[in-house]
């Protein structure tokens, strides 16, 4: 991607009020079979989210997709909530202002604009659970995870925070993905 182009979209993602982000190399985005057994195994979302495993590609398929782009942005939202269940309305609000973002981007010409949300999809109050009854379909996006995408791996070579915690007070440092070309 050129310089010019790299600074347009710059300018939409401050524009649209995304400040803590950077230019990621996909070549640099990881991606583990690993990830995809921690979906399996270990957490609720596991068929029951429409955005989740097993409603997501194969992990090659996933690999196949990331290779297919020259250029993405890594975009971080640390925060800290009471409970962790307090962090679905704020997931709620950044996921929709990043699929406005995705939008922005495809409508300046770069129609390949993909986002791996900041969490998993939880538009709806109920989700469908299955890809082919998403309530939202145009809307819902997997989040890097789904994809599975290496998320402390990927972080720490962009020299982005993430730390395992082991306590529900300590500060998240949650990502989502761009791809854009
Ligand atoms: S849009 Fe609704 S139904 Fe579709 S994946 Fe998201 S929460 Fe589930």
């Amino acid at each position: 991607m050129k310089k010019a182009e790299r600074r347009e979209l710059g300018l939409i993602i401050e524009t649209m009020g995304f400040g803590d982000w950077v230019w990621i190399d996909p070549k640099d985005i990881v991606v583990a079979q690993w990830v995809r057994l921690k979906c399996a195994f270990g957490c609720a979302e596991y068929g029951r989210n429409a955005s989740c495993p097993p409603n997501t590609p194969s992990v090659k398929e996933c690999r196949d997709f990331i290779g297919g782009y020259s250029s993405a942005v890594m975009l971080h939202f640390p925060k800290t909530v009471a409970r962790p269940e307090d962090r679905h309305v704020w997931s709620r609000e950044v996921n929709s202002r990043l699929l406005a973002l995705e939008r922005e981007v495809f409508l300046a010409g770069y129609y390949k604009a993909f986002l791996l949300a900041m969490d998993s999809s939880g538009l709806c109050s109920e989700c469908a659970g299955e890809r082919s009854k998403c309530k939202l379909p145009r809307a819902s996006r997997p989040s890097p995870e789904a994809m599975a995408v290496d998320v402390f791996a990927t972080a720490r070579a962009c020299g982005l925070p993430i730390e395992v915690l082991r306590d529900p007070s300590q500060e998240m440092n949650r990502y989502a993905l761009l791809m854009i070309e």
